[in-house]
């Protein structure tokens, strides 16, 4: 499926709409800014060129390894042979990618009876070239598609994953100024040549900054995604009325952690936000706790996070790399690196964090207190 007004990719064609649209109406929240670079239906980086994978631009966990696919579909199946084994269940990912993840899940959740015959299998994506992409990877298997959580059917339970999405949910930046106030951080026109600029602007009027924010010192940056926020909210009512579970595997802290994280990579380089919208990828740091927070106001409980190593420790990816690697001795080396590469302190292992948002009581695989 092809959106009418995706049209070739031309370097510097968002930069020069966004420069007109900002002399015209003041300087754009990041949010914004980060919701045209990325979906802009006819410059967004998802709309038009998102290149995943090492000839690509960033190189994402699935694509690291299978074994990461493959402990999410036995994690999966795991999730819904606790919630009963229900006849009928909605399995979800949301942001797929390439669609490497899913094809892992399905290849892996075959080991567990019943599992693949009771799923319905849904991915939910905002980007039409990444669509046609999955379908490609996923031909044979019966997927369908939503391009939001909304649009999937409601009345059976859900089991939902995503990877690296809360990382490119447009987020707001605010500033404390050296008088203690804040403001908030906008992009505008730099003065002599109208490149785009960074710029502080007055709080809105409705925002009051929260508690946690009053020890900042002067210079500190704070993110807030309304996106996440918004999706934890929706999630959280999905699981709460339907039951199910749901895990998202992300960068970030999963407390209040203050700083600038807004990052461009283009080719695996990073780059100035500002150099170039739309053509290069655009993340920050996943809202795990405000994510996590209107999860909870939704009506769903949220075990306490943890590493992306531990996680993939508890759900048994160093035997599962034994095992490979004694079927294909060849392998063994690559695969100690790919298992390095998921789970270490010092690579992925940390820095990614694993959360869950399920209905009231459940307990997740990998989440045991
Ligand atoms: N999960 C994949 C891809 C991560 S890239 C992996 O781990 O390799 C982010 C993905 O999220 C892309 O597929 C992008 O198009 C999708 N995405 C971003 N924002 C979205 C939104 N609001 N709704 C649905 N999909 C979204």
């Amino acid at each position: 499926m092809k959106p009418p007004e995706a049209t070739a990719p031309e370097p510097g064609r968002l930069r020069a709409r966004l420069i007109p649209e900002i002399a015209a109406e003041g300087p754009m929240r990041v949010s914004a800014y980060m919701a045209r670079c990325l979906f802009d239906p006819l410059d967004g980086y998802y709309a038009t060129r998102p290149a995943l994978g090492e000839a690509g631009d960033f190189i994402t966990a699935p694509l690291v390894s299978q074994m990461f696919g493959e402990l999410l579909g036995l994690w999966a199946a795991e999730t819904w042979s606790r919630l009963g084994a229900p006849a009928r269940f909605v399995l979800a990912e949301m942001g797929p990618g390439d669609g490497t993840l899913m094809a892992d899940m399905l290849r892996a959740g075959r080991a567990a009876p019943g599992f693949l015959d009771a799923a319905e299998v849904w991915l939910v994506e905002a980007s039409a070239p990444l669509q046609a992409l999955q379908a490609q990877r996923l031909a044979g298997a019966e997927v369908r598609w939503a391009k939001t959580l909304e649009a999937l059917p409601d009345g059976a339970p859900i089991v939902l994953v995503a990877n690296e999405l809360l990382d490119c949910l447009p987020t707001d930046q605010f500033v404390r100024g050296a008088d203690g106030r804040w403001a908030e951080r906008r992009v505008g026109l730099a003065p002599d040549d109208a490149g785009l600029a960074f710029g502080l602007a007055p709080l809105p009027a409705d925002f009051a900054p929260p508690a946690a924010w009053t020890a900042a010192p002067p210079g500190t940056v704070v993110e807030r995604s309304p996106a996440a926020r918004a999706l934890g909210e929706a999630v959280g009512a999905r699981v709460a009325a339907g039951g199910g579970a749901a895990l998202f595997i992300d960068y970030g802290d999963l407390d209040f952690a203050p700083g600038d994280t807004l990052q461009a990579l283009r080719r695996h380089r990073k780059e100035d936000p500002l150099a170039g919208p739309g053509e290069a990828d655009l993340t920050v740091h996943a809202d795990f706790p405000g994510f996590l927070a209107r999860a909870r106001a939704g009506g769903a409980e949220t075990p306490t996070g943890l590493g992306q190593g531990e996680f993939l420790r508890r759900l048994g990816i160093e035997a599962r790399a034994a095992a490979l690697a004694r079927r294909h001795p060849e392998a063994a080396e690559r695969l100690s690196r790919q298992l390095a590469r998921l789970v270490d302190d010092d690579q992925m292992g940390a820095l990614f964090k694993a959360v869950a948002i399920c209905s009231k009581g459940f307990s997740a695989p990998g989440f045991e207190p």
